[in-house]
């Protein structure tokens, strides 16, 4: 698709930018523009028919300064390496940002994995992750679920991992399932985050938290919980979307219902809501939107449709740098996805604590350490961003970026 940013071009662009406010040698510059790693592998995997198929996978590790790296693992028909490079240069700033001892990774497939059967589906993973046996480990490079992978798909990484080890290695990946050592809170942990930063942002804005509308593009993980959440917090959710189309209830949608509908329907054919144009969707007016999607959703040929005050980017890079300006010029508050999606490495990271320790947290613990982390964050993107006269997103790149440049110049260049 030609009229599609490359993601990866755009993540450079941002950085650039950044990179402009700090002053950082242009060695460090040239460093931090680079992925450290990239695998590239073929995947063969016996299909029911008996048959082969090969697929493509990827992992990258952009920066490991800080600490190991980290990140999820996408199957999705349109990854692509470029995609992979942006969203492990993402996760470094995002570890950062909320200032936990990781670098960045991510991790791909070339597949849908709605196409395929649950054996394939495992023999796919299984088979990647062998391939992947040198790059990652607890102390190396700790994969997690993205779009289109779950618990179960860690669960086979883990078990793979281990057999080859010869003994359970839990720290191997996060998101993993309780009953292996995940953590209570992190399947919600990324919309959990979110919120948190949504509750920050209404208090520094001066806007009353009640009756507010949401509109949420995306009803997987990220969307999914953060309807309920918002919903249980007496929001209103008045639009969603997910690949099968778009639904409106002026009188709110009651995600846990949907929920329900969606193990055995499409969204789209919700019967307690409207069916509309999923083209128009960023132009529902509401208070807050949630993209909690794909990257590149909202673009300089919407950005100045969107009629909402805030958005809070559950999603990654879903919004283009040169729409940026235009939802500026127009007051729309962003939080921008490095701090507002960034609670999902966070119990990601109390995980692989737990984990390591063999010692586990209740669900309360979880939530009120994940609230001081986030909180901690916007409140400092917020200051600096005031202080600098910087928008959100420049601020928070710009801490995240700043606090990697340092740890690269403590620890130096070898030899
Ligand atoms: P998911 O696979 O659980 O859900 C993705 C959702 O997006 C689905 O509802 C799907 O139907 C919808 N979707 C896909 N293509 C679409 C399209 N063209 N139009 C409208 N909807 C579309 O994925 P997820 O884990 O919820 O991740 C969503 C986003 O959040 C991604 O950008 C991901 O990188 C980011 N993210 C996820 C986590 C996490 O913990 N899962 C953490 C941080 C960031």
């Amino acid at each position: 698709m030609a009229d599609v940013p490359n993601v990866w071009e755009m993540t450079l662009a941002r950085l650039d930018q950044t990179m402009s406010v700090l002053d950082l040698k242009p060695g460090v510059i040239k460093y931090l523009r680079e992925p450290r790693r990239i695998l590239e592998v073929a995947i063969p995997v016996k299909m029911d028919n008996g048959d082969i198929d090969i697929f493509k996978g990827y992992r990258v590790q952009h920066n490991t300064n800080r600490g190991p790296a980290k990140g999820g693992i996408r199957y999705h028909q349109d990854v692509t390496l470029d995609e992979i490079k942006a969203l492990a240069m993402l996760m470094t700033w995002k570890c950062s940002l909320v200032n936990i001892p990781f670098g960045g990774s991510k991790g791909g497939i070339v597949v849908d994995p709605s196409k395929i059967s649950k054996k394939e589906l495992e023999n796919l993973t299984r088979r990647y992750t062998y391939e992947l046996l040198p790059f990652i480990g607890p102390e190396k490079d700790i994969p997690a679920p993205d779009v289109g992978t779950n618990a179960q798909i860690m669960a086979w990484i883990m078990d793979t991992y281990s057999i080859a080890k010869g003994y359970m290695v839990p720290g191997v990946v996060t998101g993993k399932p309780i009953e292996l050592g995940g953590s209570q809170g992190r399947e919600e942990a990324t919309s959990r985050g979110a919120v948190y930063t949504l509750l920050c942002a209404l208090k520094v804005l001066g806007i009353d938290a009640s009756n507010l509308t949401v509109a949420i593009q995306g009803f997987g993980n990220v969307g999914s919980h953060a309807a309920k959440i918002l919903h249980d917090l007496g929001f209103k959710i008045i639009a969603l979307a997910d690949v099968s189309g778009a639904i409106q209830n002026k009188n709110g949608i009651d995600p846990y219902k949907l929920s329900e509908f969606t193990k055995g329907n499409a969204l789209a054919g919700y019967p307690e809501a409207e069916k509309f144009d999923p083209l128009k969707f960023f132009e529902t007016k509401c208070d807050i939107l949630i993209p909690a999607a794909l990257e590149n959703q909202i673009t300089e040929k919407n950005a100045a449709s969107v009629k909402a005050r805030i958005i809070a980017e559950g999603a990654n890079a879903p919004t283009t740098p040169a729409a940026d300006p235009i939802l500026k010029d127009n007051n729309i508050f962003i939080i921008p996805d490095v701090l507002c999606n960034s609670g999902g490495v966070t119990v990601s990271y109390f995980e692989w604590v737990q984990g390591n320790d063999a010692y586990f947290w209740s669900k309360r613990k979880v939530n009120l350490q994940l609230r001081d982390i986030m909180e901690k964050a916007f409140y400092e993107v917020y200051d600096f961003s005031t202080k600098r006269k910087l928008d959100m997103r420049n601020a928070a790149l710009a801490i995240a970026v700043g606090r990697v440049a340092q740890a690269m110049k403590l620890r130096g260049v070898y030899p």
